[in-house]
């Protein structure tokens, strides 16, 4: 039987990875939606071989290549967050959630309301909503599944176990790119410095995150929503080698830990073919060959990300979308040359404290969320532009 999928997000490089396990098997698929934003050629391409019913590209200005680009094809071309909502109510078995940001938050719920199987990709929804989304699973009688190496990993390592016995989740992080720099070069790192991964080839807004822990952070923050426990229950460990991606440590000891290569092609596949397992093309780890693994501390000096993910735990109820969209704003102006590579987590730290406290305690309804974000951005954009003035 066909599985008819969607890919929120296809061009990019969890997308792709996705577009790749798909098309070595393509006709196990019947594929509804692609969506991308910027990057027509790609989406138009892998909407036409892998013959799609819609490819929708967030661009609304780019509805006309979009369309030239189909020409001649049976795809239907359509453009703008309308769109993008309405590709995500369109039936499918299983849905990839790979955009990145926020703006995945609402096709992702869309996929949910029809009650999808989602495969999540874009932890920034259950940072910024989580309660929203896990009730709107449970209403639609929908399943999510994790697709982040950490929330995977830890995931598989409980299935058979009960909740009761986790006494503490280990979620690893590589350090990223300025593990080993000295601090006071941090400053003057540059964008092409902060881009380029150790051990992961990820899209360029993870990858800067994973350098200031950015993305750690909200991985704490993914953790305690899908899992439950309680912030004191998760821990961060550097791990340089990226081969342990999370460890669960049961009451009596016990430390599961799963073991695998940096590729993102194991959970994608792990979500797309869960309960099973099915053979995955990604390297067998020849640990003799790799001979140590290393472990330290998290430095909350060096990465102040963290300690504004446990604040944002603790203060509850919409902070985590102000959190994720002082995040994003910040990562903006780094990226535009506005502000330094410290100056993100300043600049998150600044909004946290400014923010009113009616947004963060309005209830998490998707239109209060989507508000909350756009009263962030605001309030970091100015903070950005006070800075520099
Ligand atoms: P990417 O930048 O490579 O791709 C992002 C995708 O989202 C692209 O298809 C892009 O066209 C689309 N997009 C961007 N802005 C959009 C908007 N405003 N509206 C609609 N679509 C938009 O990113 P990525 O590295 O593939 O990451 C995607 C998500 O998966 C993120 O949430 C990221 O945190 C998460 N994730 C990625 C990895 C990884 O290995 N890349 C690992 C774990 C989790
Ligand atoms: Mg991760």
């Amino acid at each position: 039987m066909t599985r008819r999928v969607s890919i929120f997000g296809a061009t990019g490089s969890i997308g792709q990875n996705t577009i790749d396990l798909i098309a070595r098997d393509p006709e196990a698929y019947d594929v509804v939606a692609l969506t991308g934003a910027s990057n027509i050629e790609v989406l138009a391409h892998d909407a036409i071989r892998l013959n799609a019913d819609v490819a929708v590209t967030a661009d609304e200005a780019r509805l006309d290549d979009l369309r030239a680009a189909l020409s001649g094809s049976s795809v239907e071309a359509a453009a703008g967050q309308a769109a993008l909502t309405e590709a995500g109510c369109r039936p499918a078995d299983w849905v990839m959630s790979a955009i990145v940001g926020a703006a995945g938050l609402a096709p992702g719920i869309c996929a949910l309301q029809q009650g999808a199987t989602l495969a999540l990709a874009n932890k920034e929804s259950l940072v910024c909503a989580g309660g929203l989304i896990l009730q709107t699973a449970k209403d639609h009688n929908a399943r999510l599944l994790p697709v982040d190496s950490e929330h995977s990993a830890v995931f598989q390592a409980l299935v058979g176990e009960d909740m009761d016995a986790v006494e503490r989740i280990i979620i690893t992080a590589s350090g990223g790119a300025f593990r080993d720099w000295p601090m006071e070069k941090l400053a003057g790192a540059t964008l092409a410095e902060a881009s380029s991964h150790p051990n992961w080839d990820m899209g360029q807004r993870i990858t800067i995150d994973s350098a200031s822990m950015f993305n750690k952070a909200l991985e704490l923050i993914e953790t305690r929503e899908y899992f439950g426990v309680s912030p004191d229950q998760i821990e961060v460990l550097v791990h340089p080698e990226s081969m342990i991606h999370a460890m669960v440590g049961f009451k009596d000891g016990a430390l599961m830990a799963h073991v695998g290569p940096p590729d993102m092609r194991h959970a994608i596949g792990y979500a797309m073919h869960w309960p099973a397992r099915k053979s995955l093309p990604v390297e067998r780890l020849d640990l003799a060959q790799i001979g140590a693994l290393t472990f330290r501390a998290p430095d909350d000096v060096r990465w102040p990300a963290l300690r504004l993910a446990r604040e944002v735990m603790e203060r509850g109820g919409l902070s985590g979308a102000v959190f994720n969209a002082a995040k994003e704003t910040a990562l903006d102006g780094f990226i535009a040359g506005h502000l330094s590579f410290p100056g993100m987590a300043e600049v998150v730290d600044q909004v946290l404290t400014d923010t009113d406290p009616s947004h963060i305690d309005a209830p998490m309804t998707l239109d209060n969320v989507m508000a909350a974000d756009h009263i962030t951005r605001n309030a970091a954009r100015s903070a950005i532009q006070q800075r520099a003035g």
